[in-house]
């Protein structure tokens, strides 16, 4: 594997997929991975694209199949990422984003133990409320329901390797990158994404 492998959860209404959305724009060398869900298409957003949005059945199929490298239940829909589509993106050399939640983040960890995770958290609480309405996709219920996952969400924080708290959009967005790039400069990335340039430095002449 040429990529390092991220997690990047948060609770919903952090600002994660905006984070995101603007990291892999100045990164072509980041690719976030496109998830499956059961959950039908929000406006805006295109299958393949935002998720591969599929039904239960095919879903389950999937999952018995074992292609998933985690799959979990989030507000009564399925998600999950596809296995073979992240093998193939790190083989490629690309640093590849997960964006899930905890329950799949543990799974993820378990399974392949070089993943970073990195957890987002809002500012404040009155934040985190106030993105939820803004955002004016769902109802009420949603939105309290949302509320007190956020609660359960937020208590997973110390399971990640790195935390950072999106209140200024453009110095949280820093922060991820900065953490992502370190992470390629390691030792254990560069041995083999350089290997050429170290042989030929450390070349008898
Ligand atoms: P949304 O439906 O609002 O796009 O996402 C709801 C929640 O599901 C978010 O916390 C998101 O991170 C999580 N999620 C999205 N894709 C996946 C996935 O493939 N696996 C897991 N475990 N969670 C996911």
């Amino acid at each position: 594997m040429m990529g390092n492998l991220f997690i990047v959860a948060a609770p919903s209404g952090a600002g994660k997929t905006s984070l995101v959305n603007a990291l892999i724009a100045q990164h072509a060398e980041i690719k976030l991975s496109v998830s499956h869900t059961t959950r039908p298409p929000r406006e805006g957003e295109i299958n393949g694209k935002d998720y591969h949005f599929v039904d239960q059945q095919t879903f389950s199929a999937m999952r018995d199949a074992g292609e998933f490298l985690e799959s979990a239940t989030v507000f009564d829909n399925s998600y999950g990422t596809s296995s073979a589509a992240v093998k193939s993106l790190l083989a490629d050399g690309f640093d590849v984003i997960l964006e899930i939640d905890w329950q799949g983040a543990q799974q993820v960890r378990n399974n392949f133990q070089q993943a970073i995770g990195i957890f987002i958290l809002p500012p404040s609480k009155a934040t985190l409320e106030q993105r939820l309405r803004h955002r004016g996709q769902d109802n009420e219920d949603v939105i309290s329901r949302r509320m007190r996952d956020a609660e359960n969400e937020i208590s997973h924080y110390v399971e990640f390797d790195y935390i950072i708290v999106n209140d200024d959009f453009e110095q949280a967005l820093t922060s991820l990158s900065s953490i992502i790039v370190a992470q390629r400069h390691s030792l254990a990335i560069q041995k083999n994404i350089q290997a050429d340039l170290i042989a030929e430095l450390l070349a008898q002449r």
